[in-house]
């Protein structure tokens, strides 16, 4: 499905640069995927400029005193995209090729896949454009808190949550709260989700959005006939989520095939020892260099023969220029935003079954929901009831959003989308304009 929306009340000429949707790059997708989805939302159609516009945009400038005593400055952001359906709620991504038109699709894909899955949030987002690597750890902590300071007008437990996201871990947001809760006199552990166990973190925070990767995967594979049992799975990204996804696969039988990251590929048509994958990869910061599988180029890992592929790293990776290559039947998005539509309509031409990662990596913040409930409440679960309500409410949205897919003849990306915009814009209009 194509189509633009042709009858919006607006000239896109009149917006401001960077909310064009000739605009390239991630937020330009997802204004792409607005478009498709709008046919599909009836009366609320009259809303959807909302969701092609961020509530609010925070830019930062960062400073801080580096090791050798120089002065550096970073760009750092924090985008509302809605809060219709409740706080702000999405990640903190340090990484050096972050910017305004990624940190803004990122939000605007938390608002969908928040309301995908029904957590009462909007969607948010923040990010430094700084290669984290570079930094020594006394930096590392002076920037996070200083960031967490200037974003402190927008965050709070019932304003904004941040929680990790790339390049950002349980140590950053124990920083993260620390700052907040020293500027604002009171220790909030609710205003970060992520944390430490032993700062009011979650069991199975950690392993969630892989674990929610694995979930969905599991049902979409039932639904469509493809076997675990020996299935070949080829991961990008084989940190916190492909990592785990990766093992899950493994456990449940399949074999990890290929895997990629930022330090090379690696192949082995008898499936990787995923365990001392895991640990070399703890060890040396990559899967380079590991002795169980052979290197591979990077472009022929997207040709590898496999049945899932999961897309586990960062947005626009799968492309017209790769697409084609693609030979798995089914394509997990652990990353947000890995697909560009182009990308999309080859793989769906080609018969390829796409879960959009507005769904399939919701595993993340539902748990995220599940850390600020029980840090509100200061009582605190089992890791079994948190993986069992995580499975539930991943296999419920699952079902919901296949069942719309099947009644609209539509991806599976744009029955997602007009369950979330439904459920957002419907909150809108309930709430209504005020003033
Ligand atoms: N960064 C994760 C995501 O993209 C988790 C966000 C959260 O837990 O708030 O979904």
């Amino acid at each position: 499905m194509q189509a633009k929306d042709s009858s919006a009340p607006f000239s896109a000429h009149a917006l401001p640069s960077y909310l064009n949707s000739d605009h390239i790059g991630p937020w330009g997708n997802y204004l792409q995927q607005v478009d498709r989805v709008t046919p599909y939302l009836g009366s609320l159609a009259r809303w959807v400029e909302t969701l092609k516009r961020p509530k609010r945009i925070l830019i930062v400038d960062v400073p801080i005193e580096m090791d050798n005593g120089t002065i550096a400055h970073f760009e750092g952001y924090r985008v509302q995209h809605n809060l219709s359906r409740g706080p702000g709620k999405g990640g903190v991504r340090f990484h050096q090729d972050v910017t305004l038109s990624e940190v803004m699709a990122l939000s605007a894909w938390m608002s969908i896949k928040n309301a995908a899955v029904n957590v009462p949030y909007g969607g948010a987002k923040g990010g430094i454009r700084v290669d984290p690597r570079t930094l020594s750890k006394g930096e590392l902590e002076r920037l996070t808190r200083r960031y967490t300071s200037e974003i402190g007008l927008l965050i709070g437990p019932s304003k904004d949550i941040p929680a990790p996201d790339v390049n950002t871990n349980g140590q950053i947001m124990a920083w993260m709260m620390d700052t907040y809760s020293m500027n604002t006199g009171a220790t909030a552990t609710g205003v970060v989700t992520g944390k430490p166990v032993d700062l009011g973190g979650s069991l199975g925070r950690v392993e969630a959005t892989g674990r929610g990767v694995f979930t969905v995967g599991i049902e979409a594979a039932k639904l469509s006939g493809l076997t675990i049992q020996g299935a070949r799975v080829a991961v990008q990204g084989f940190g916190n989520v492909g990592g785990t996804a990766g093992k899950l696969f493994a456990e449940a039988g399949a074999k990890l095939v290929a895997v990629q990251d930022h330090t090379g590929s690696i192949y082995n048509a008898a499936g990787f020892d995923v365990n001392a994958l895991l640990e070399h990869v703890q060890k040396n910061g990559g899967v380079g260099g590991f002795s169980g599988g052979e290197s591979i180029d990077n472009q022929a890992f997207w040709g590898v023969d496999c049945e899932i592929l999961i897309p586990a790293a960062l947005e626009s990776q799968i492309t017209k220029d790769n697409a084609d290559q693609i030979k798995a039947k089914l394509v997990i998005e652990g990353a947000n935003g890995p697909t560009t539509p182009e990308a999309d309509d080859i793989l769906t031409g080609k018969g390829v079954l796409v879960l959009p990662d507005v769904i399939a990596n919701a595993g993340g913040v539902t748990v995220s929901y599940f850390e600020w409930v029980q840090d509100f409440s200061s009582f605190f679960w089992s890791e079994d009831e948190i993986n069992a309500r995580l499975v539930r409410i991943m296999q419920e949205a699952f079902a919901g959003v296949w069942a719309v897919a099947q009644e609209n003849k539509v991806s599976l990306r744009t029955a997602t989308f007009i369950v979330a915009c439904k459920r957002i814009l419907h909150a809108r209009e309930m709430r209504g304009l005020y003033p």
